[in-house]
């Protein structure tokens, strides 16, 4: 599974991911410049006299840090442009309103993060935008509910917390033919695994506080569309006041620096825990696209170029057993969150599913005693050695 298959070979005219992400949109180098590029943590900058051009303010996206990251992001998906925002939930709102208008509707898969969830059905439901949530593994679901006032599908691939893959091919059709935009929540695969625009998205959303990043310290978001589409949503964030800090980008600038080892690292890990995990006798199942037993295991190796870092474990012992095993844990860190360099685990019943049932999260794969992994970048033995006297 290498990028070679779906891309010509990098030249330096079109470098690999890896350059991009540390070389992406900078300027050409000087003598005695700074091989870091320096924060400036300066919320206005001078201006030019008789003019309007070139007025500088964090709040508008256009501040040194804020740019050069955003030219980066753009690159790495493949996009004309892209926006930083100050969170993965403030570059959906953002992305989302710059789309629809009251009276609109909005196609959804039903699998998407908890806070998108509620954004889409109490603040765009008051605002008098219409969400219809869709199961995407079922066949023509999309096709069947696109109506006159339909704008946009919003589809959040690989899904929380049972690693499901969308295949998003026969959605772009749709979306093309329809006239629809097509808005994808690329969270957990990051661009190493997966670039949507390459397959038909129009729009493509991350919460940068997860892969691209990267440490766990930064909360961010970002954007990725055609040039006048970013146009919109940056006017969405100056007036929802949804810019990020200087100092949260250039954090995120340094945590991309290192985005394609981190994954590639985090996808051989997961691969290695999901497979020694399918063996044992105290976990149920094993929930990685990875693994050959995975129902979207044909999709995900046509799609995407890793299977990621993200998997999910159902304990045999149920709810007790969940408990039991993260009591013992002593490496991998019971928290939030993901995409990181530290491994994480946490329970969807206490965490993204809450708000529903047992009974319920049962039905959609998520039973009591299901935990899911985010592998960070330890070593891949000293996890599983972890992992294991955990089980006993
Ligand atoms: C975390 C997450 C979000 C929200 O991002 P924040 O940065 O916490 O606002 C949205 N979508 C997905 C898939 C996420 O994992």
């Amino acid at each position: 599974m290498s990028r070679a298959k779906s891309k010509a070979p990098a030249t330096l005219a079109r470098p690999s991911i890896a350059t991009l992400a540390i070389h992406g949109g900078r300027e050409a180098h000087r003598p005695g410049d700074p091989v870091v590029e320096p924060l400036v943590q300066s919320v206005n900058h001078v201006q030019a006299l008789g003019t309007e051009e070139g007025l500088k303010y964090t709040r508008y996206g256009n501040t040194p840090n804020a740019e050069r990251v955003q030219r980066r992001l753009a690159l790495l998906e493949g996009a004309e442009a892209a926006l930083v925002l100050s969170s993965g939930m403030g570059a959906t709102a953002c992305a989302l309103l710059a789309l629809l208008r009251p009276g609109d509707h909005l196609l959804s898969s039903m699998y998407i993060y908890g806070g998108t969830h509620r954004l889409f059905l109490e603040e765009f439901a008051s605002m008098g935008i219409e969400v219809t949530l869709v199961d995407p593994f079922e066949p023509r679901s999309f096709r069947k509910r696109v109506k006159k006032e339909t704008r946009a599908i919003f589809v959040e691939s690989p899904v929380n917390p049972t690693c499901r893959v969308i295949d998003l091919r026969p959605i772009s059709y749709l979306t093309k033919e329809e006239g629809l935009a097509l808005v994808v929540d690329s969270t957990f695969a990051s661009p190493v695994n997966f670039r949507p625009i390459e397959i038909g998205a129009d729009v493509v959303i991350h919460s940068a506080t997860k892969y691209l990043n990267g440490h766990h310290d930064v909360l961010a978001g970002a954007v990725m569309g055609s040039q006048s589409y970013i146009d919109e949503v940056l006017q969405k964030e100056m007036l929802w006041g949804q810019t990020p800090d200087p100092f949260a980008l250039w954090l995120l600038e340094r945590g991309l620096k290192t985005l394609d080892v981190r994954v590639q690292r985090a996808n051989e890990s997961a691969m290695r825990i999901a497979t020694w995990a399918e063996g044992r006798k105290e976990v149920e199942k094993v929930h990685y696209p990875g693994l050959e037993s995975h129902e979207d295991h044909k999709v995900a190796s046509e799609i995407l170029d890793g299977f990621g870092g993200m998997l999910s474990l159902e304990l045999t012992g149920g709810g007790k057993a969940a408990e039991r095993f993260l009591r013992k844990l002593r490496l991998v860190t019971h928290a939030p969150s993901l995409g990181g360099v530290d491994t994480l685990v946490c329970e969807p019943r206490y965490t993204s599913h809450a708000k529903m049932t047992s009974a319920e999260r049962a039905l959609i794969g998520i039973p009591d005693g299901t935990l899911r992994l985010s592998v960070g970048l330890e070593d891949a033995d000293d996890l599983i050695a972890d992992l294991e006297q955990a089980l006993k």
